[in-house]
C-alpha cells in the first residue's frame, strides 16, 4: 500500500464541516496563524477575512491570550465543576454578567454554541413545567435562522436552508414565522411582526419560547433586520407569556458595532446564549444566561434543579482565556475600531451593488456581505481567493467578510480589493445549475 500524503489522508479519513466523504472539498494545510495572517504549510500567507467563523476577534497567536492560557496551565487545565469552583469561572462570570443585559444574572457555562442553545431551550421548558404549564414545550422562531447542529438547535434552524429536509420527521416540529423583512436601515413596517403575533395569539398555550438571533441572522443568510422587530417581539412575548431567547453566539463581543446586538433595540431577553468570540477563538466555550426569575422558578419546580451538567462545564483553561479576551476587548476603543472597519467595508464593497450579478451589498459593524443573484461555486472561488492571498469562505449566494478586529487598514484594503476583483469577474464561478 502506498503511503498517503497528509492531504490525501485528510481527504480520505477526516471529515470536515458539511462535507462529503466521497467528494470532499479541498482543504489547505495551515502551519500557523498570527494577527490577521494565516500561513499555509507551503509558506503562502493569507489575510484572514473570516475570524475562523466569528471567533478570532483579536486575531491569532495573541501574546496576552497565549499568556493567559499558559498561566492557567500551571494551575490546572481542567477540574470537574460538580462540587468544585475556581477563579476563572468566577471572574469570568462577574465580568460577563456586568456587560450583558442587566436583568440577566445567572450564568450556565457550556461547551459550544449549539449546546448553549440546547441549554436555553431546556431552561425554557423547565421554567414552564415548574409553573405547572407542562404543555408549554414548543418553540416559535423566524425563518432564515441558524442556531447550531445539535438536535433541538437544528429543529429551530431555517426549515428550508437548514437540515430539516434530511432529518425530516425525526426533528421536533417547531412553529416558523416569516423571516423579518424590514432591513436594518429601512423604515419600520408593523406588518413585519403580524405573523408572529398571530402565531403567538393562537398557539401560545403550547409555546415555551421565541428564539431568534437579534439583528443579524447569520448562517441562515447574513440578513440584518430592524431593531423595532425585537421591541415588538418583546411586547408580544410579555403579552402572550412566552420566554424571549436571544442567540448572541455570532453577534456578541462587538461584531455588529454594539458589544451585544440586543443593545441596538435595548430589549432584554429572558435567556441569552453567547459563544464563539467569547474565548477570542482560542477554545470552545459558551454560556447561557438568564434572569433570577427564570432560574429560581426552575429551582422551585418538581425536579428542584436544572438538568444539565456537561463534563467540561466551565473548563478553567477556556474560562481563563475568555476572561482575558473579554478584558482585552473592553480595554480598547473597540467601538471606534469596529466603526473604522465598517467604513472601509462600505467604501470597497458598496460599489459592487452596480454589478448585474450582485443582488445586494450590506454592511453592519465588522460584517460585510455581498449577496449574489446565483449560488457560487465554492470550490473554485475558494481556490481563487487563496491564490490571491486572502481567506474568504463563501456559501450559497453569499460572499462575506468578518475580519479579526486587529486587522490593519492596509491588510483590510488588500483583502477587500481582492474580494472586489473576484466578485467583479464572478460569472465564471457561478454554479452552472444555479
Ligand atoms: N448560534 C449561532 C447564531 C451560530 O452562528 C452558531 C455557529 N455558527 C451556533 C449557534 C452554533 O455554535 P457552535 O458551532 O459553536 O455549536
Amino acid at each position: 500500500m502506498t503511503e498517503l500524503t497528509d492531504l490525501e489522508f485528510d481527504q480520505q479519513h477526516i471529515w470536515h464541516p458539511y462535507t462529503s466523504m466521497t467528494q470532499p472539498l479541498p482543504t489547505f494545510k495551515v502551519k500557523r496563524a498570527f494577527g490577521a495572517t494565516i500561513e499555509l504549510e507551503d509558506g503562502r500567507q493569507l489575510i484572514d477575512g473570516m475570524s475562523s467563523w466569528w471567533c478570532a476577534i483579536h486575531g491569532y497567536n495573541h501574546p496576552e491570550l497565549n499568556q493567559a492560557v499558559t498561566d492557567q496551565l500551571q494551575n490546572m487545565s481542567h477540574i470537574m465543576f460538580g462540587g468544585f469552583t475556581h477563579d476563572p469561572a468566577i471572574q469570568l462570570g462577574r465580568l460577563l454578567l456586568n456587560i450583558t443585559p442587566p436583568s440577566l444574572d445567572k450564568i450556565f457555562y457550556a461547551d459550544s454554541g449549539s449546546v448553549a442553545v440546547e441549554v436555553a431551550l431546556k431552561m425554557a421548558v423547565q421554567y414552564w413545567s415548574s409553573l405547572g404549564q407542562t404543555q408549554k414545550t414548543n418553540f416559535v422562531t423566524p425563518r432564515s435562522g441558524y442556531h447550531g447542529d445539535t438536535w433541538n438547535a437544528m429543529s429551530v434552524c431555517d426549515p428550508v436552508t437548514g437540515m430539516h429536509q434530511i432529518f425530516g420527521s425525526s426533528l421536533p416540529n417547531r412553529l416558523f414565522v416569516p423571516a423579518p423583512q424590514v432591513g436594518f436601515y429601512d423604515a419600520w413596517d408593523q406588518s413585519d411582526i403580524e405573523e408572529l403575533e398571530q402565531t403567538l395569539a393562537t398557539q401560545h398555550a403550547q409555546i415555551a419560547g421565541l428564539i431568534l438571533e437579534p439583528i443579524v441572522q447569520g448562517a441562515g443568510g447574513m440578513r440584518f433586520y430592524h431593531p423595532e422587530y425585537l421591541r415588538q417581539a418583546k411586547l408580544l412575548c410579555e403579552k402572550y407569556q412566552v420566554l424571549l431567547i436571544f442567540d448572541e453566539i455570532a453577534t456578541g463581543f462587538g461584531r455588529t458595532g454594539k458589544l451585544f446586538a440586543w443593545e441596538w433595540a435595548n430589549v432584554e431577553p429572558d435567556i441569552m446564549c453567547i459563544g464563539k468570540g467569547l474565548t477570542g477563538g482560542y477554545m470552545t466555550l459558551s454560556a447561557t444566561l438568564t434572569t433570577t426569575v427564570v432560574a429560581e422558578t426552575i429551582s422551585r419546580g418538581e425536579a428542584g434543579v436544572f438538568m444539565h451538567g456537561p463534563t467540561f462545564m466551565a473548563n478553567p483553561l477556556a474560562c481563563a482565556v475568555a476572561l482575558k479576551s473579554t478584558e482585552l476587548l473592553l480595554s480598547q476603543d473597540w467601538s471606534t475600531k469596529i466603526q473604522t472597519i465598517a467604513a472601509q467595508l462600505s467604501t470597497y464593497l458598496q460599489p459592487l451593488s452596480q454589478c448585474a450579478h450582485v443582488r445586494d451589498v450590506r454592511v453592519l459593524g465588522a460584517i460585510g456581505v455581498v449577496e449574489l443573484t446565483n449560488n457560487v461555486d465554492m470550490k473554485s472561488l475558494q481556490q481563487e481567493f487563496v491564490q490571491r492571498g486572502i481567506w474568504v469562505r463563501p456559501f450559497g449566494k453569499l460572499v462575506y467578510v468578518m475580519p479579526p478586529y486587529v486587522i490593519s487598514t492596509l491588510e483590510l484594503q488588500t483583502l477587500l480589493r481582492q474580494v472586489v476583483a473576484v466578485v467583479v469577474g464572478m460569472p465564471q464561478h457561478v454554479e452552472h445549475n444555479a
